[in-house]
């Protein structure tokens, strides 16, 4: 934790430096996790449970406020700038859309703001289902949110979280679920968090020591990820029509006796089986027992592959690799699928030899949990 906050001073001193070059002051600094999903995939659109954890890798805005009522922001990851008129704000169909989408809520849900210079600058790869998208959104919420929005203030954080999603669905146009920008708002370092998407009840779940989150990045997305998700929406949703309840309520005995054709029975079957590893996970978690953690995550890579159907053979191929290695306890895509990531939970004592062995495939990115959005003070 110390350590993690001693790097963001080190690089908000340089991203200071970037923003004075650009914009001539000297800017206040936010910063927002990325995330991963440990357990509960493709559950948050079906009112079900989750499980993710905030990561090391996050993203930096830099901010200065204006006198007109505009942005002028600039990423450092497209090397690309753009003005934005809060007033007449209208989606353009990139980047910049995140960035306008969380000024119009905000003003929307009843804060005034005000023109503000931003820099962003982000270590979170882009599009790989580690959440940049929200981690953006939130440090630009808490960038541009009049007053402090601070963490004791946990009503606010909830509607930090809930505007971002909005401008992620009704601005940008991505029909994603809260998960990521609740847990961006709410991570709690050396926690992983429990999440119901329905309630939006929390609780903390602590990741013992010793083990760590290793993220491999098969670099590849593939073509079919957007439409396969829109399609997996559509079937689930005629599903819980079938059953006349959300797939939340569904149990195993109704998925199994069901008069329904076979593909929708197995989506059904993934998302009601999986809701149930979530809880057989946070239960094993709480008893110390990583084992039978990481069991219920091979379980789940198992479920996605076969009876959901958005796993594809690099993440297979991640999954079997890691399975294989020595104090590996579980392993499983992570994310929409389709390419992205996997996660994998290592001991400490073996991360070197697990980490060199999937560096050979794949770029691999080891973190513990990691806390919530904060201003960045004393650079
Ligand atoms: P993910 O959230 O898994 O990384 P998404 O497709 O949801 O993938 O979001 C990625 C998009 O978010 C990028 O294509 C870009 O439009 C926007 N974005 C994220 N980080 C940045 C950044 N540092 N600068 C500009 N845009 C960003
Ligand atoms: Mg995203």
């Amino acid at each position: 934790m110390g350590e993690t906050l001693g790097a963001h001073v080190f690089r908000a001193k340089q991203i200071a430096g970037d923003f004075e070059a650009r914009f001539g002051e000297r800017p206040r600094i936010f910063h927002a996790p990325g995330r991963v999903n440990l357990i509960g995939e493709h559950t948050d659109y079906n009112e079900g449970y989750v499980m993710p954890a905030a990561i090391e890798l996050g993203t930096f805005v830099a901010a200065s406020p204006r006198t007109d009522r505009r942005l002028a922001v600039h990423s450092m990851q497209f090397d690309e700038s753009c003005e934005i008129e809060i007033d007449a704000a209208r989606p353009r169909g990139d980047w910049t859309d995140y960035v306008a989408g969380v000024a119009v809520m905000l003003e929307r849900a009843g804060f005034r703001i005000g023109g503000a210079n931003l820099l962003i600058a982000s270590d979170v790869p882009l599009g790989a289902g580690l959440s940049s998208s929200a981690a953006l959104e939130v440090a630009v919420a808490m960038a541009l949110a009049p007053g402090p929005v601070e963490a004791p203030a946990l009503i606010e954080r909830r509607t930090l979280a809930k505007l971002c999603q909005r401008a992620e669905n009704e601005f940008v146009g991505v029909q994603c679920g809260i998960m990521d920008q609740f847990i961006a708002c709410h991570a709690r370092a050396g926690n992983l968090l429990m999440l119901d998407c329905r309630s939006l009840e929390y609780a903390y779940v602590r990741l013992p020591g010793g083990v760590k989150l290793v993220i491999a990045n098969t670099m590849v997305r593939h073509d079919l990820a957007a439409s396969e998700y829109n399609k997996r929406r559509a079937e689930c949703a005629m599903a819980a029509a079938y059953f006349g309840k959300s797939l939340r309520d569904v149990k195993l005995s109704d998925v199994d006796g069901a008069a329904m054709p076979d593909l929708l029975r197995r989506r059904a079957r993934h998302v009601v089986t999986e809701n149930a590893r979530v809880l057989e996970a946070r239960a094993a978690l709480e008893r110390g027992d990583l084992r039978a953690f990481g069991n219920a995550m091979y379980r789940s890579h198992a479920s996605l592959r076969d009876d959901y159907e958005v796993s594809c053979a690099e993440l297979d191929a991640l999954v079997a690799m890691a399975r294989d290695l020595r104090g590996v306890h579980g392993s499983r895509m992570t994310g929409g699928g389709f390419g992205g990531c996997t996660i994998s939970l290592v001991e400490e004592r073996h991360l070197d030899e697990a980490r060199r062995a999937l560096m050979r495939v794949a770029e691999v990115y080891v973190s513990s949990p990691a806390g919530a959005a904060v201003e960045i003070m004393d650079f």
